[in-house]
């Protein structure tokens, strides 16, 4: 196997964590390339593509392990963030979809921060907090666990493509299992309905803890944001579950490239 990655467009950014359970932290995020999922029902005139990280869907940007290392984390500074506590998130794109070469540079990575930085935890590798985005439909390698965290965001009928492809009730078994975040986009009070249906009090035995559910207002600008959140914190408060602002759009009115 290469010791290659596909990634997207905007590859690799340093910002703040923008929603759910590490909301505000130091974040360099890694954006992988291509989903299994393709949601059409996201479409919107803003992003008639449905999907709002069509820039993952890119793949034209092979690095190699080296490459990242040297153009992101030492010319761009991501080492040091990383060594100071930034969280390390993947994310698409399904950066699920490249797990097995993704674990081979997450320990590539780790190598080389201990050789930068003699920071080691206990099992050997760099000290680094790693978090994973994903739409919760790939089963992780159980390698992962105790390296990574995963927060999950599992989609809903209305992103338009089958159920069939969207829910996966073993994977998202794991992820309970495991403590995983869920957060959902809430648009109305239907969304909520097909969360308790499918995933809190559900009959796959999925039964997601509340404490580990984030809710979030469906919107794609500052302006939508102000408008919609009240609604959602309601439900959010009727329900027993977190509420999750989203930060990018109420600092920088912009949900990419921030
Ligand atoms: S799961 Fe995420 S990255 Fe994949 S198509 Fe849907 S919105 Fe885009």
């Amino acid at each position: 196997m290469s010791n290659t990655l596909m990634l997207s467009d905007d590859k690799l950014f340093y910002t703040l964590e923008g929603e759910s359970e590490y909301i505000g932290q130091p974040s360099v995020f890694m954006r992988l390339s291509m989903c299994n999922l393709r949601c059409p029902g996201f479409a919107s005139p803003g992003s008639p593509n449905g999907c709002d990280s069509y820039i993952s869907w890119s793949i034209k940007n092979k690095y190699t392990f080296q490459q990242i290392w040297d153009e992101f984390f030492i010319e761009q500074g991501f080492a040091d963030k990383l060594n100071n506590g930034a969280i390390l998130k993947y994310t698409g794109g399904e950066p699920l979809v490249q797990q097995k070469k993704l674990y081979k540079f997450d320990t590539f990575l780790r190598i080389k921060m201990v050789e930068r930085f003699r920071n080691i935890d206990n099992h050997g590798y760099a000290r680094m907090r790693t978090d994973f985005e994903t739409n919760a439909t790939i089963l992780p390698m159980s390698q992962w666990v105790p390296r990574a965290t995963f927060t999950t965001s599992p989609k809903l009928t209305s992103n338009g493509d089958p159920e069939s492809k969207t829910y996966k009730p073993e994977v998202l078994r794991w992820h309970v299992a495991n403590f995983s975040g869920f957060k959902f986009v809430i648009t109305s009070d239907k969304d909520i309905e097909e969360i308790w249906h499918k995933y809190v009090e559900d009959k796959e035995g999925i039964n997601v803890p509340r404490n580990r559910i984030w809710f979030m207002p469906a919107c794609g600008s500052r302006e939508e944001h102000i408008e919609r959140a009240p609604a959602v914190a309601e439900y959010a408060k009727a329900m027993g579950v977190n509420f999750s602002p989203r930060l990018h759009l109420l600092i920088w009115d912009k949900a990419l490239k921030v």
